[in-house]
């Protein structure tokens, strides 16, 4: 297929490799497609954008530190939870926990409860932080 773009080159189908836009910001990913090798001009078939979209949050949340949505799911399937009971355990609505499970972006706060609710190691330092900070003799008065 002759690029759109310039005209001239032959799109080459392959792995190619995107600065995609995440939140204002640049998230490189590799992610199948089409390529135009005298202008740059890259191609994403229609049928791979859901695809795309998850693959590049999943990118972004890794840059973050925050759990993806294979993660997520897994994270669920561990403690042996459907959704609506996940949904119960967390607190978070059901519609958010289907949502990130397909791709939306957590925020951070969610991530962290997310991470109290289903790892112990992370419950278990938690639980010591806050030992620890209740046991100090004078609390300061904020
Ligand atoms: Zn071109």
């Amino acid at each position: 297929m002759t690029c759109p773009e310039s005209g001239e080159g032959t799109l080459k189908e392959g792995i190619l490799n995107i600065q995609a836009q995440v939140r204002g910001e640049q998230v490189p990913i590799q992610f199948p497609g089409a390529e135009c090798p005298m202008c740059g001009f890259q191609e994403i078939d229609s049928a791979q954008m859901a695809a795309y979209g998850l693959a590049t949050a999943d990118a972004y949340r890794a840059k973050h530190g925050l759990l993806t949505s294979d993660e997520l799911r897994s994270r669920r399937r561990r403690l042996g939870m459907s959704q609506v009971e996940f949904a119960n355990h967390t607190k978070a609505s059901l519609p958010s926990i289907k949502r990130w499970e397909l791709g939306a972006i957590q925020d951070e706060a969610m991530d962290e409860l997310i991470r109290l609710k289903t790892d112990a190691e992370t419950a278990r330092k938690n639980l010591e932080k806050v030992a620890r900070l209740l046991e100090q003799p004078s609390p300061v008065e904020v």
